[in-house]
């Protein structure tokens, strides 16, 4: 399951930038998926749902943001978003296409909970 790997992946750099900043939790994590990646989201939620336990994850909440796929025709230079899946350019027609946007999966943000030093 290739969404098995990603979280694996995922979690080892939210980890290490919880460590960099003394974290105790994370609190919320968000990734942003693209249409193209491959990613099923459920799957996405479900490994992520495994890797968390027992982790300073644990109560994190997880957000996927689907990115639309984006493609540019090398016809006419127009920029035009994909929501099915016909590949045209949007003005022209042509079917020459650039993609621009939505074979990516990347880390958006992560929130996480200082430690707060404990005061002499
Ligand atoms: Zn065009």
């Amino acid at each position: 399951m290739h969404e098995l790997s990603i979280v694996s992946s995922l979690f080892g750099t939210l980890l290490e930038k919880a460590r960099e900043h003394n974290a105790g939790k994370i609190t919320l994590v968000k990734l942003k998926v693209g249409k193209l990646s491959g990613v099923v989201p459920e799957l996405l939620e479900s490994a992520f749902d495994m890797y968390k336990k027992e982790t300073i994850a644990e109560n994190a909440r997880l957000e996927i943001e689907e990115i639309p796929l984006k493609i540019r025709c090398r016809a006419c230079g127009t920029e035009t978003e994909i929501t099915t899946y016909t590949f045209f350019c949007g003005s022209c027609k042509s079917p020459d296409l650039e993609i621009l946007q939505g074979t990516e999966l990347f880390l958006e943000k992560i929130e996480l909970e200082i430690d707060e030093p404990s005061s002499p």
